[in-house]
């Protein structure tokens, strides 16, 4: 359901909601809200609901703090889980400053910004995330420990496989909550599991995707457990990704696909994909946002480490999937789930048009596994790697001019400044292994 502001109006009144929260993203991706009454939804819709700015990470300076939330009704939908007596709904805002003009800082607006450009040329960005998560059990105190509630593998079934009825729940609040779901599944690492959801176009992932967090979240602790989309929770199993499927579209066309009948990708897609991997360093430190998302980049664990691409081939960056036609798709297996999404698919989507506009060739298919290469195979074959921590992907950022446009100068900064200081703060504790291993032996 696509819902206009008559229709909220009408529904919150004839179906007895009386909270309507208003949510939206911060930079680092994670989902705020506020709730307001029934009663004041019409005027939210025509005067906004002000906010403090100044205390939401990435957002204003204290000195312009009033900031301003205004729900876009299309994303109207009732809370499942919340009472029926008394019914709790959530609409997705914009932000806007005070004078009434768009904040240029807030993440969604950056996607919009880029879909717009998308949208002048004929295209639509289809996109369809695959988020992979972990359940833990918690602790006496109700604290999260890192103890798996399984120790099922792939696609196992229960008893070994303790998150059935969990990952149930999930998919059936997820489609009261509009999803479409496709697949869900027991992933390799124990305790950890996947569910995904029909590709749509790119906006609706991105609110999708947060969606998705907050309700594979608030199901696990109904059940007692944590779920988390910390991408490396374990160290010697698979971390958790994001993978990001996409195509272009165009009057409802496929434009990735190749001529009927070859297993080839259309021109388009080469051009896309070599845009992709021309930018995907600088992207990086927004795709893997955290000092942990490097600790999943590693060899051997299903993840990537170098920039290639590939047809069935898991182990480089970027993939093409099976599928032929209509379902040819490019898959983009870097992102991981506590990236920002909006931030993460204006990036991807912008770099695949620069290839496009620059026509850039696509480099030959690496197809056999990567993580096995000598130095001298991956010099040979002239193979780059993803920056293989926090500060380089940060510096990284800084070069590449597209990032910065994308984000805006704001954003840009913000991040950067946010980042930098996790990185120091991480630089500056001493970890449990360097005490481990070093204490007894110096
Ligand atoms: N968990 C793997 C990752 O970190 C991906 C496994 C898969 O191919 O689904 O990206
Ligand atoms: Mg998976
Ligand atoms: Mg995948």
């Amino acid at each position: 359901m696509s819902f206009t502001k008559e229709d909220c109006l009408k529904f919150v009144k004839e179906n007895d909601v009386r909270f309507i929260r208003l949510q939206f993203t911060d930079i680092t991706g994670n989902m705020k809200n506020i709730a307001v009454m029934d009663k004041q939804l019409d005027s939210a819709f025509e005067k906004g609901v002000m906010f403090d700015g100044s205390a939401v990470a990435g957002f204003s300076g204290i000195e312009s703090s009033d900031m301003f939330l205004f729900p876009d009704p299309a994303t109207f939908s009732l809370i499942p889980w919340r009472p029926q007596q008394g019914k709790v709904a959530r609409i997705i805002c914009d932000v806007k400053n005070h004078d009434g003009s768009q904040f240029e800082g807030d993440p969604r607006y950056i996607l919009k910004r880029t879909l717009k450009k998308t949208k002048d040329l004929g295209y639509t960005f289809q996109v369809g995330p695959e988020c992979e998560f972990f359940m833990f059990y918690n602790d006496d105190e109700g604290q999260p420990t890192t103890i798996t509630h399984d120790s099922a593998s792939y696609c196992d079934l229960a008893p070994i496989d303790q998150g059935e009825n969990t990952r149930r729940e999930m998919c059936m609040v997820l489609e009261e909550l509009g999803f479409d779901i496709e697949a869900s599944h027991h992933e390799s690492a124990a305790g950890q599991h996947e569910i995904d959801f029909k590709y749509t176009d790119a906006l609706t992932a991105a609110d999708n995707i947060m969606t998705f967090k907050m309700v594979v979240k608030i199901i696990a602790q109904r059940n007692g457990l944590h779920a988390t989309f910390m991408p490396k929770p374990l160290p010697n199993v698979n971390g958790s990704g994001m993978h990001i499927n996409m195509s272009l579209t165009q009057n409802g066309v496929n434009l990735f696909k190749g001529e009927k009948g070859s297993n080839d990708i259309s021109e388009t897609a080469k051009h896309f994909a070599a845009g992709l991997l021309k930018h995907i360093k600088g992207i990086t430190g927004i795709a893997n946002p955290l000092v942990n998302s490097y600790k999943r980049l590693k060899p051997g664990f299903e993840a990537p480490v170098h920039i290639a691409w590939s047809h069935m081939n898991r182990s480089p960056l970027l993939r093409v999937p099976a599928p032929r036609g209509e379902g040819t798709r490019l898959e983009l297996r870097s992102p991981d789930p506590a990236c920002n999404p909006y931030l993460t698919l204006a990036l991807v989507l912008e770099a695949g048009l620069d290839g496009l506009h620059k026509r850039l060739p696509l480099a030959d298919p690496v197809n056999t596994n990567i993580y096995t290469l000598t130095a001298e195979q991956e010099k040979e074959l002239g193979l780059e790697r993803l920056p293989s921590n926090l500060l380089f992907a940060l510096e990284e950022m800084k070069k590449d001019p597209l990032i910065r446009s994308t984000l805006g100068v704001h954003t840009f900064n913000k991040y950067l400044a946010a980042k930098a200081l996790e990185w120091e703060a991480y630089d500056n504790s001493i970890h449990a292994w360097e005490v481990e291993k070093y204490l007894k032996s110096y």
